[in-house]
């Protein structure tokens, strides 16, 4: 696999924030989920919407991927500020954050 075909997780914004991840996987560089992942070789800006409004191509695109609720709880762990990751944006993950809070 190039860095290229990774899509998303490569990009420029991509590489920095993962980069403690990856560094922690001397031997395969990007985790498994990743490779399965539905947006790679996808423009990873169709992941960065302006507005909430704006991210239904990027959530259609994880609605048909494999890997979604990994991808979800992984943007969760890191506290994922920015894009789309496993179907959700910014604010809704914001919102499961705080459902788990009040569970918990
Ligand atoms: S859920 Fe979406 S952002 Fe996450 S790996 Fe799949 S396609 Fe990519």
């Amino acid at each position: 696999m190039s860095y290229l075909d990774a899509g998303r997780f490569f990009s420029e914004n991509s590489t920095q924030k993962l980069g403690q991840d990856m560094n922690n996987s001397k031997n395969n560089p990007i985790p498994v989920w990743r490779q399965k992942a539905a947006c790679r070789g996808v423009d990873p800006g169709i992941f960065y919407p302006v507005s909430d409004e704006d991210a239904e191509d990027a959530k259609l695109i994880c609605a048909q991927c494999d890997v979604s609720e990994l991808c979800l709880q992984w943007a969760l762990d890191h506290r994922e500020h920015e894009g789309v990751w496993g179907g959700t944006t910014e604010r809704e993950r914001r919102r499961i954050i705080r459902r788990r809070r009040r569970s918990a």
